[in-house]
């Protein structure tokens, strides 16, 4: 069912059954907003979405849908698995970042065999 969060106040009582945290003095309408979307891209992509736009993905358009997928997508990638079966995080700096050799084992070069996207039980693959 598509849901609509067109103020700050609608927003303030999901963010309270999402178990997300409450707004701060300081903190704006918008800023909350993105906070909460971020945090609900990992739990529910579509809901993410709706919270950030304000409305439900029946009135979204084509194009705001496609941008919340790619969202979702990129939020999950934390990163990336080299032949040696490390990340790419554990690989040294050549040219680019983590491009470089192993610290953890004698792979001399990272060469890129998947991305490593978090799951929602937050185990990685
Ligand atoms: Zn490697
Ligand atoms: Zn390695």
């Amino acid at each position: 069912m598509p849901m609509y969060f067109p103020d700050f106040d609608s927003l303030k009582r999901r963010a309270v059954q999402r178990d997300f945290r409450k707004p701060d003095e300081w903190e704006t309408e918008d800023m909350f907003r993105r906070s909460f979307s971020d945090f609900m891209l990992k739990v529910d992509p579509v809901e993410a979405e709706e919270i950030l736009c304000g409305r439900g993905w029946d009135q979204q358009s084509p194009v705001e849908r496609i941008e919340g997928i790619a969202r979702s997508t990129a939020a999950r990638i934390t990163d990336e698995k080299c032949s040696c079966d490390h990340l790419r995080s554990e690989h040294n700096d050549r040219f680019q970042t983590g491009h470089g050799s192993c610290q953890e084992c004698s792979c001399v070069q990272f060469t890129w065999v998947a991305f490593v996207k978090e799951e929602k039980n937050g185990h990685q693959d």
